[in-house]
């Protein structure tokens, strides 16, 4: 079987990022200052963000300039392959044609630098001398780390506890890079003290994590904030992967008829996903969309659409997003990455908008699809990217049912070999599936903000 791989030149790297506020039918619901409920201004972000980011959060360009050293940068991967699985096709004995953009090329192994680098760039020309963060998975630390050292910047990394414990190889990886990890929940900041007061053993969530980044942040002067997923300036950096994967289905002279991404925040999926949705927004066709969730963790299917804290300890400001609430902390399922409480508010709109299908997996089938994937095509996918692996194949064995051929696209959005301690307990059948946590998070949702 012919190995299939689409591969673009160096010249071909985007020159503009896509911007999908400027092609929306009705714009996003404002951000809102959680004290006062009014929309939030440019200066009210300045503690956190340097002022081009801050721009590009509310820009509706429709293209913005990619700066020539961030894609000096780029060219260190980019632009990343896209294959046909030729061999994962055979395997299943399917008449769908199964296409992925592989992000896991990446000094890091993620979809992750293609931010992390321009946020590193824009607070370095802003003077900060310091950023900090938090990190699920370790996957965006890592990538963080690693922009921050190339642009003479320290990083520091408050990373969710039991990610901290289960993935160590993550945590060296940061340091390698020159960053101080933490674990989070910590006795650093007020916000992880006072959950450590009540929860003692907390495994910590993203959320909590954030919320101790953000304080020390807010609290220094030379120090900014970067968040990995969410915002709307991160999607409109990821925007890199569609864009060149419309180039590649132009090479493979095919069209895409089912587009799937897994969710965390939604950056990896609005990158692959946001330029197709554009043009099917402006009226040119498209594919149908797919997210896809953990079911420990869904708040796309089972979220509400409301304002709500980005964080636990209530410092971000609002946003109407899908989300479980700002205090659910999520079970401490493999998939670090996609253990937030929100969506991202462009993602939850479209969604919201009838733009996006979501559906949720338990852990278990993405761990067995991510083997089958692995045994075809040689990738062991990152657990996150195997919520997304599960729903090409569960796609491509509907058009064998069907007998129709269909064009599947998913994004790859990093490798697992950073991993292995998941998948070694996955064979070993320690993993369990964990149930959907509904008293907690009808108790969580209970205590969203009244707006
Ligand atoms: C961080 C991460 C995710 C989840 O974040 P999104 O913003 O939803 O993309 C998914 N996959 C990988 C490999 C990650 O590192």
């Amino acid at each position: 079987m012919d190995t299939i791989k689409y591969l673009l030149q160096e010249q071909d790297i985007p020159k503009y990022w896509y911007n999908i506020q400027s092609d929306l039918p009705e714009p996003a619901a404002p951000v809102l200052h959680p004290g006062t409920k009014q929309p939030v201004g440019p200066d009210d972000l300045a503690p956190l963000f340097p002022m081009e980011l801050i721009m590009q959060e509310v820009s509706t360009e429709r293209e913005i300039e990619i700066p020539e050293p961030v894609r000096d940068i780029y060219r260190q991967w980019r632009p990343t392959p896209m294959y046909r699985a030729r061999r994962l096709e055979q395997m299943l004995d399917t008449p769908a044609r199964i296409y992925y953009k592989y992000e896991g090329i990446s000094p890091v192994g993620s979809h992750k630098p293609n931010t992390a680098v321009p946020q590193a760039f824009y607070n370095k020309q802003a003077g900060v001398k310091r950023l900090t963060t938090e990190t699920g998975a370790g996957q965006w630390g890592s990538s963080l780390a690693m922009a921050c050292s190339f642009f003479g910047i320290e990083c520091e990394v408050y990373m969710v506890r039991v990610s901290y414990d289960q993935k160590p190889y993550r945590r060296g990886l940061m340091e390698a890079y020159g960053a101080s990890v933490t674990a989070s929940p910590s006795n650093k900041t007020n916000a992880g003290r006072s959950i450590l007061a009540e929860h003692p053993d907390s495994t910590g969530s993203l959320g909590i994590a954030i919320s101790e980044a953000v304080e020390l942040a807010a609290t220094s002067d030379d120090t900014k904030y970067a968040l990995g997923s969410v915002l709307n300036h991160v999607l409109l950096h990821q925007s890199v992967i569609g864009l060149e994967s419309m180039r590649q289905m132009e090479m493979a002279d095919d069209g895409v008829d089912i587009l799937i991404g897994c969710t965390g925040g939604g950056s990896n999926f609005a990158g692959i996903a946001f330029p197709f949705i554009g043009k099917k927004l402006r009226g040119e066709g498209g594919p149908r969309v797919i997210a896809v969730e953990p079911s420990a963790c869904p708040s796309l299917t089972k979220g509400k659409f409301a304002y709500d804290f980005g964080d636990t300890a209530h410092l971000t400001p609002l946003t109407k997003m899908h989300t479980l609430g700002s205090t659910f902390v999520p079970p401490g399922f493999h998939a670090g990455g996609l253990r937030y409480h929100g969506m991202a508010p462009l993602v939850s709109h479209l969604h919201d908008i009838g733009e996006i299908d979501a559906i949720s997996y338990n852990q278990l089938q993405t761990f067995r699809a991510g083997l089958q994937f692995a045994q075809a095509e040689g990738i062991l996918p990152a657990p996150e990217a195997n919520h997304a692996v599960a729903a090409a194949i569960e796609e491509a064995e509907k058009c064998r049912e069907e007998g129709v051929s269909k064009s599947i696209l998913f994004n790859l959005c990093g490798h697992g070999n950073f991993d292995m301690q998941a998948y070694i307990d996955y064979q070993a059948g320690k993993l369990v599936d964990y149930e959907y946590a509904e008293e907690e998070i009808a108790m969580a949702l209970a205590g969203l903000p009244v707006v």
